[in-house]
């Protein structure tokens, strides 16, 4: 475990069982539908859990990114800005956007308002972690890998000023971390 870690919440063995989980599921759903979606990524944060999911999607999907930001240090602020937008039409095309973690629920609300606004016929969402308890707006992903309580979390793509993110699980720092 890396020394500024104070706990490990999830592993990178649960991590991987449940991408195969949802995996399964998302193909079902959409099979089912006669659709294939086009998975967006939100920069940087889905990078590990995108790459992971992925692997597990028997299908013949596409993925692109996004990069939107809302967030400085450990605060949420209110707009999101548009910092990398897609470099191809979602005009008719089911997306689903793939995110790290959902906490207000602000970014995946304005990126859905403008994946729709952009024409996408469908927009779904799949987040690797959910904190239901820190939402303030009525807003919830399809496919939720894991819940998770109210702490700031790291690792999978989760940062702490830009670090953290290749830990291959998601854990908490120690305290004198963020001093
Ligand atoms: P929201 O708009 O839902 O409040 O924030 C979503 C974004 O804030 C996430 O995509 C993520 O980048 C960041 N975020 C929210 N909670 C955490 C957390 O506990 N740890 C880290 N590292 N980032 C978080
Ligand atoms: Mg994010």
């Amino acid at each position: 475990m890396h020394k500024d870690v104070k706990k490990v919440l999830v592993s990178e063995e649960e991590i991987v069982k449940r991408c195969e989980e949802l995996a399964k599921e998302i193909k079902k759903d959409y099979e089912s539908k006669n659709e294939i979606p086009l998975l967006v990524g939100l920069l940087k944060g889905s990078v590990p859990f995108l790459a992971e999911l992925v692997k597990h999607i028997d299908m013949d999907i596409k993925y692109e990114f996004m990069d939107v930001s809302s967030y400085e240090g450990t605060e949420s602020i209110g707009d999101v800005k548009v910092n990398l937008d897609l470099r191809s039409s979602v005009k008719g095309i089911p997306v689903l956007l793939v995110e790290d973690i959902i906490d207000t629920g602000r970014t995946l609300q304005e990126v859905k308002r403008l994946l729709s606004h952009k024409g996408a016929s469908d927009v779904k969402v799949v987040s690797l972690l959910d904190k239901p308890s820190r939402r303030v707006v009525d807003i919830q992903a399809d496919y939720v890998g894991f819940e998770v309580p109210n702490e700031f979390v790291i690792g999978f793509g989760l940062d702490f000023n830009q670090k953290y993110r290749n830990l291959p699980y998601v854990g908490v720092l120690k305290d004198e971390c963020y001093q």
